[in-house]
């Protein structure tokens, strides 16, 4: 586990998660038992047709031959999903200590910082829904600017955090459960949450819809051109069956948003971190995930990729050219 997991509590949690998962595979087939799956069309283009491109953990991971999306299929089916995130299993409870870590804490702080900079001068004030708001520290942050501001969020504890931490209301519902009128809300965002969602066109659409004319649609998802998915495939964490369906390329990303109605010029699509400790590992036949360690690097490599300044500079490039670890995306109705 990275110096990172263990400061974060990250290392439980991916732990806790692995073994839960472990239950789940059919020892005959080394694939999740077939009664808790359903076969799909691809979650953006409904096109029947795909390539596996990898097996991990028990599910396949499948490229769409019509629109290039790459997602799970097959996939857990609704009720099984909805048990998962709405139980108080210990995955979620870990994820919870993981998530509230003063680290973890710091780092969303800082890109959250970023995005209301940005929203500033077009979006003063107004009224924010936070879909899957987690602890709440987003809406938090959004309330103490004047903003009007509301979660969703079906995870008990966090939704709980959010209201006695932070005091900001939080509603237990999916989306759809809730009937907002349309043109409602400024700004609508989500964190780590589209690559989760089984039905990313359908939600899509009711964001859409719920947004004022000029406001926004906000957040980050995991970056599958990163530099770390392109050389870690499987390899990398951000692979994992059971939670994440859709793996987002700018590409992908902005066919979405274009299907519910966004005009792709007004669609502002970017990238943060590097993920290079995973890599550095990995480049040295290292667990990517484990320990950092850089003594097997040639010298004048490890100089520049563990130099403060240079890693700036690297970030930067590999920003401009799409391939850090999470996209963030701002698409405005
Ligand atoms: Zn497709």
């Amino acid at each position: 586990m990275s110096t990172f997991d263990k400061q974060t509590k990250g290392d439980i949690f991916f732990n806790q998660r692995d073994n839960e998962l472990d239950k789940l595979i059919d020892p005959k087939t080394g694939k999740v038992y077939s009664h808790l799956v359903k076969k799909i069309n691809c979650m953006l283009c409904q096109s029947p047709d795909f390539t596996v491109l990898f097996t991990k953990n028990g599910f396949d991971f499948a490229r769409c031959g019509q629109c290039g999306h790459i997602y799970v299929n097959p996939q857990f089916d609704e009720k099984a999903t909805a048990e998962h995130y709405n139980d108080d299993s210990k995955t979620m409870e870990f994820s919870y200590d993981f998530i509230s870590s003063d680290k973890q804490m710091e780092v969303r702080g800082e890109l959250y910082k970023n995005f209301f900079s940005q929203l500033k001068s077009d979006i003063p004030n107004g009224k924010i829904l936070d879909i899957g708001c987690s602890i709440g520290q987003f809406l938090k942050m959004g309330k103490d600017l004047g903003y009007d501001v509301m979660g969703l969020e079906l995870n008990e504890k966090a939704a709980q955090y959010a209201e006695k931490k932070f005091g900001v209301k939080v509603e237990r519902k999916l989306l759809n459960e809730c009937n907002f009128e349309d043109n409602s809300f400024d700004i609508v965002s989500m964190f780590g949450v589209i690559e989760h969602l089984p039905d990313p066109a359908g939600v899509m659409k009711d964001v859409y819809r719920i947004l004022k004319p000029g406001g926004v649609f906000i957040g980050i998802c995991p970056n599958v051109n990163s530099l770390v998915c392109m050389v870690l495939h499987q390899f990398s964490k951000t692979f994992t069956g059971r939670l994440h369906l859709s793996y987002f390329s700018e590409k992908t990303l902005r066919y979405l948003f274009a299907k519910v109605g966004f005009k792709n010029e007004n669609i502002q699509v970017g990238n943060r971190y590097t993920g290079k400790y995973s890599l550095l590992n990995y480049f040295q036949f290292l667990d990517p995930f484990g320990d950092e360690i850089d003594e097997y690097l040639p010298a004048k490599f490890r100089e520049i990729v563990t130099n403060e300044s240079e890693s700036k500079k690297i970030e930067e490039k590999m920003n401009e050219l799409g391939i850090g670890l999470k996209l963030t995306f701002i698409a405005k109705k």
